[in-house]
């Protein structure tokens, strides 16, 4: 019998591709830069608790099916656990266990006071009406709930969640409660306590970390040639905030492909046509290219937006940008990351490159507590203050250990929540 032409990955590959592993060896390597001893490495390796929920949904054609979700709270040593839920239909445990953990790092490298969670439930949601959208968000959160609340674990939107499933969740648990608490999620639509802001929160911090890092070496927007993979919240905002700027933006994709223009995008027209047909398919004037290829244009900087694992020992030797800013999460493999190195690429890692957007998720729920709203000239002066920081940190601490931005962000995050621990103690 035939086996068929389709190779199975191969065990290399399958360790490379899970997100898990690959946060926990970055993290070895940051608990040896630190000395950490063994106890207190398996401690920051394990997250706090995780929860499986069943969610039964009566769907519109009142057939009863049930929908799995987890909530991984990684590490609540610092202050609340922080994190988004995302809906896809390929979320699994190991997947929301390695985003939980990024967001503890994520927390700790831009030093606000929250730990790191995560969400999932494993669904396609555009194969779900809007109702069957809202019984499912209302009732995972009921099923989560007991380890929910402003003071144990904020959640977010993350892919496939937006401010509408937020405002659910937070009607769901302010019915249960019998009050009404906004600061139990974040990214909510302004006229229920959300942020000005928030919305370009990630897509700014992006900007602002490559203009940090554009001045180490020694190059300026208007000679850099931008390639974004991704023209979602991240990605589309980022070109457009960096494109004002005075970047050339050569390149943009969507999960169907990518544009490419040598001379520039018209970043707002390519945006509007996003808007108005959902694809960017059909934008006029330009060369199309597949997402594979867009990767390894030529460039000065690539910012991969979009989702995991897309810069891997497979590509990594044939991209071409000098510097690399992670909108996504986990988007390069720990194995590109020695090729990029060898190379001499800079990579402004995820948990420092898209930290902007927790950074007012925090600003949200301090606002939310306090009862009083900023202008969004002060959001974003704040946001502006809080990234140059950490980019500055990140980028000391680098070079005191002489190793590559990432591993700098994870001595500098690791050390951090490690500290905790010394000076609160294991309780019992
Ligand atoms: P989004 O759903 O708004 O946009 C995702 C974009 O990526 C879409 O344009 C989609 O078509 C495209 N895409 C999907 N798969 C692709 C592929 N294989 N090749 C090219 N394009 C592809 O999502 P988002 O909020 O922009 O999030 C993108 C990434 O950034 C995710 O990894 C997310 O976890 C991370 N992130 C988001 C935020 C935030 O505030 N939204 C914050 C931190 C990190």
């Amino acid at each position: 019998m035939s086996t068929g032409s389709l190779a199975a990955p191969s065990k290399q590959t399958l360790e490379e591709l899970n997100p898990f592993h690959a946060m926990a060896q970055r993290f070895e390597i940051a608990a040896d830069h630190l000395g950490l001893e063994p106890g207190l490495r398996e401690v920051l390796r394990t997250p706090d608790r995780e929860m499986t929920v069943a969610i039964p949904i009566v769907m519109d054609n009142k057939e009863l099916r049930v929908f799995i979700g987890y909530r991984v709270q990684h590490n609540f040593s610092r202050g609340p656990c922080k994190g988004g839920i995302r809906y896809a239909p390929d979320v699994n445990l190991d997947e929301v266990r390695a985003l939980a953990a990024w967001m503890t790092w994520k927390c700790s490298v831009v030093d606000i006071p929250f730990g790191g969670g995560k969400g999932g439930v494993i669904c396609d949601p555009r194969e779900l009406s809007q109702g069957e959208l809202e019984r499912l968000t209302r009732r995972y959160t009921t099923g989560i709930m007991d380890i929910l609340g402003p003071d144990r674990d904020v959640p977010a939107p993350d892919v496939n969640t937006n401010e509408q499933t937020m405002a659910w969740i937070m009607d769901t648990y302010s019915m249960h409660v019998r009050r009404t608490t906004t600061a139990i999620v974040t990214g909510k639509p302004l006229s229920i306590g959300g942020s000005r802001g928030r919305t370009e929160a990630t897509g700014r911090g992006v900007g602002i970390v490559c203009r940090e890092a554009l001045k180490k070496i020694g190059l300026r927007p208007e000679n850099a040639r931008v390639v974004v993979q991704g023209s979602g919240n991240v990605g589309g905002i980022a070109a457009m905030l960096m494109h004002r700027e005075g970047y050339r933006i050569v390149s943009m994709s969507d999960m169907y492909g990518a544009i490419h223009r040598p001379e520039g995008l018209d970043v707002p027209a390519v945006l509007a046509h996003l808007r108005q047909h959902k694809r960017l398919d059909g934008f006029a004037g330009v060369e199309r290219l597949s997402n594979s290829e867009q990767l390894e244009i030529d460039c000065e900087i690539l910012i991969p937006a979009a989702t995991e694992n897309q810069i891997t020992s497979k590509n990594a030797e044939r991209i071409r940008a000098k510097l690399i800013v992670e909108g996504a999460n986990g988007p390069t493999t720990v194995a590109a990351d020695a090729i990029l190195e060898q190379r001499g690429a800079v990579v402004v890692p995820d948990i420092l490159a898209n930290a902007g957007g927790v950074t007012v998720s925090y600003f949200e729920w301090v606002q939310d507590r306090a009862g009083f709203f900023w202008t969004e000239e002060v959001v974003n002066a704040r946001l502006e203050q809080v990234m140059v920081s950490s980019f500055e940190e990140v980028d000391q601490m680098a070079r005191r250990f002489g190793v590559s931005l990432r591993i700098g962000a994870y001595i500098l995050a690791v050390g951090r929540v490690a500290k905790v621990y010394q000076l609160r103690g294991v309780y019992a």
